[in-house]
């Protein structure tokens, strides 16, 4: 089976190794059809590390994938063989106290695949076959398109990220600053979960077309309507929600002037390890609430849903499809943000 082997910075290569030829208790062989690039594969490859993660060793990158289930393990009951599935990429530990409570989002055992958290790393999605536990499997009840599918796991980490604020958006302002396929997505959550403002801003005027696509009803760039964007921070500030799903600083600082008195705001972009200068007290004074988010908890079933009964389309999100050998071009591609949304890697 060919798989996408991150050998170091700016080094993968499609390698053969053999299909796996047992599945393990609990476990399913999964053929996986789709895979979507992240921002974070997207590190791994440019910058040989993600963070603090540094690449250590050849491994299988990709968390974003879909696929039939080839080969079914001993006292797997809830799946068979044919199954199309979305994986959930967290492997939890199910018995520390965050996962016993529901916050699996902060396993303290946590693995994930295609990352190099951990060593050994562990191999991710970008390959034909893998071992899953059937426990992180999502199947759906009706077969569809792959290319929807592997949007599961970005919308289960927005749906994550908004798990935190105030259950209804009815008639509520939110401001995503980042177009990218989360900001994309979070605005397709907000849209479904009825806010009747959604203003969007990205420096990418590709981006912001696709912002529009999905539910955006103004989207801005800061490089041509920064005042535009000021006034929404005069006073009190505007908007109910803000999601920052850019992470970039200046788009940090607009958050916190745009969100209102008493708003939420949800930070899903990823800032990197640099020390990151916020105007706290504005965000104190203003007494917003802030939350944090990281990777998925339960949500990853309910994005499932939401995909195959079609209530989120993330068609337009979907810029690229690549074949498995052409996952540098892939890499590259997917890095440049004013032609690619969400590239995906076609192993079929
Ligand atoms: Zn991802
Ligand atoms: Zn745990």
């Amino acid at each position: 089976m060919r798989c996408c082997e991150l050998q170091g910075k700016k080094d993968i290569k499609v390698v053969e190794r053999a299909k796996p030829d047992t599945v393990a208790a609990g476990n399913v062989l999964v053929r996986v059809e789709r895979a979507g690039i992240c921002g974070t594969d997207i590190h791994y490859y440019h910058e040989g590390a993600n963070g603090a993660f540094v690449v250590q060793h050849p491994y299988v990158i990709g968390h974003e994938f879909c696929g039939v289930v080839d080969a079914v393990g001993e006292g797997v009951a809830a799946l068979s063989v044919g199954d199309q599935i979305a994986v959930d990429p967290n492997i939890i530990c199910h018995t520390c106290e965050n996962c016993r409570t529901g916050h699996s989002s902060q396993c303290m055992n946590a693995r994930f695949f295609g990352s190099a958290s951990t060593m050994p790393h562990v191999d991710g999605g970008f390959q034909e076959f893998l071992c899953v536990r059937a426990s992180q499997c999502h199947k759906v009840s009706e077969p569809m398109d792959p290319d929807r599918l592997a949007f599961a796991e970005p919308l289960a980490v927005v749906l994550h990220a908004m798990s935190n604020l105030p259950s209804s958006l009815v008639a509520k302002k939110v401001f995503v600053a980042g177009a990218g396929p989360i900001g994309a997505l979070a605005v397709a959550v907000a849209k479904i979960r009825g806010a009747s403002e959604i203003v969007v801003s990205d420096i990418s005027d590709t981006a912001l077309a696709r912002a529009k696509d999905v539910g955006a009803t103004l989207t801005l760039n800061p490089l041509r309507d920064s005042e535009v964007i000021a006034a929404f921070g005069k006073g009190k500030g505007y908007f109910d929600l803000v999601v920052e799903a850019s992470g970039a600083l200046p788009a940090v600082h607009t958050c916190v002037e745009v969100v209102r008195a008493f708003g939420h705001f949800a930070q899903v972009g990823v800032l990197g390890k640099a020390l990151v200068e916020i105007p706290y007290s504005r965000l104190a004074s203003k007494e917003v609430t802030f939350c944090g988010s990281f990777r998925n908890g339960p949500e990853f079933g309910e994005a499932v849903r939401l995909l195959e009964t079609g209530q989120i389309d993330p068609t337009p999100l979907h810029s690229h499809t690549f074949k498995a050998e052409q996952i540098s071009e892939a890499l590259e591609v997917a890095a440049d943000k004013t032609l690619a949304c969400k590239v995906l890697i076609d192993f079929t």
